[in-house]
């Protein structure tokens, strides 16, 4: 089949929280029920962090969950297919150099328009107190210089509507789209980034998250299903439109609830020494997909654990082959395996009378 599933690209971390293999879980998850290729997709290419120490880890953690996928994908190991992908749009009359006022901190972090910060869409790496910019990372106030960057525009004409699941994101998808729209977004940093480019005969420091937007067209699969946290909805915005740039790709975004946990469970205890299966089916029953937020609910993760292991076994056959994918119609499979194929009530009901075909 043309199709595969993928995360997008994760930065792996020191420690992995059940909630870092959520989007993972759920990426390995679909691959089996739909039976497609599933890819583990992270994010290496960031010079000032070395995450790369961290990825053994951060698999072998997934593996240890039972989370498996058909492929391993590692932005730093494409870089070159990456960068040539990114100098094609960048030659194109989309990509303008211009002179504006940009907002710098010390450690270089903080790297963006003046003119974009009320929108507070890079709002991941600065925050405002008492009127001025600060660095979440160096905490160092940033200051406003002129400077020449790249800037990608969006253009209309290429911004077509996105395929996201749960459909409430199409909004604010659509928002996105007003916001943006004959806008410019800038693509190229004062740090060195190690990826220059060059336009018009002046070499820039290319944003690395322009660079690795471009991974979609790494596959040979034309259609992908992209699974990340609904707090990159933003990110899934740009990378539609940089790979719509191309129109050969069709992309179904996933934008998995946030989890919260307002009870403050030790989630730490309630999950060691438990199972693999056990984990994953609390993090597959937790999801809420009508909200923005899930919570755990430790009635919830009392109820799965004191199911037989048989039952949780019939579970898991249940949840991972899903019986009506249709790869003519992709949206609508992921709505409706999400929303009705997975329900914790009605699947236990199932494996309680001891349905056979569960
Ligand atoms: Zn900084």
């Amino acid at each position: 089949m043309n199709i595969l599933v993928s995360t997008l690209p994760i930065k792996p971390q020191k420690k992995t929280s059940i909630g870092m293999s959520l989007a993972p879980f759920l990426t390995s998850l679909i691959g089996e029920s739909f039976q497609i290729k599933s890819v583990l997709s992270t994010n290496l290419l960031h010079s000032y962090d070395s995450y790369g120490e961290w990825l053994n880890q951060y698999v072998s953690d997934l593996n240890k969950l039972e989370i498996n996928f058909s492929d391993l994908f590692v932005d730093e190991f494409k870089k070159d297919i990456l960068l040539e992908q990114a100098l094609k749009i960048i030659s194109s009359n989309l990509v303008i150099r211009k002179k504006a006022e940009v907002l710098l901190c010390e450690c270089g972090k903080v790297d963006v328009l003046k003119s974009s910060i009320r929108k507070n869409q890079d709002g991941d790496n600065y925050y405002i107190k008492d009127g001025k910019i600060f660095c979440k990372c160096c905490h160092k106030e940033c200051h406003e210089f002129h400077s020449e960057r790249l800037y990608l525009t969006l253009n209309p004409e290429y911004m077509k509507e996105v395929s996201i699941f749960p459909n409430f994101y199409k909004k604010s998808m659509a928002m996105f789209y007003e916001q943006y729209k004959n806008m410019e977004y800038m693509i190229s940093k004062e740090r060195k980034t190690g990826y220059n480019v060059v336009k018009d005969g002046r070499i820039f420091s290319l944003d690395i998250d322009f660079l690795w937007m471009n991974f979609p067209k790494v596959f040979k699969e034309q259609e992908q299903i992209l699974i990340a946290s609904n707090h990159q909805l933003f990110e899934m915005f740009l990378l539609h439109y940089i790979n719509s740039l191309e129109d050969l790709r069709k992309l179904y975004f996933v934008a998995t609830p946030y989890l919260k946990n307002p009870s403050s469970l030790n989630l730490q205890e309630v999950f060691q020494n438990k199972d693999a299966l056990y984990q994953k089916l609390c993090l597959l029953y937790t999801l809420k997909w009508r909200c923005n937020n899930s919570n755990w609910d430790m009635s919830m993760l009392k109820g799965i654990g004191k199911l037989s292991l048989e039952k949780r076994q019939q579970l898991e056959h249940y949840i991972s082959s899903y019986p009506n994918f249709d790869p003519s119609n992709i949206e609508y499979s992921l709505q409706d395996y999400f929303v009705n194929y997975l329900n914790y009530q009605s699947n236990l009901q199932l494996v309680r009378k001891g349905n056979n075909n569960v």
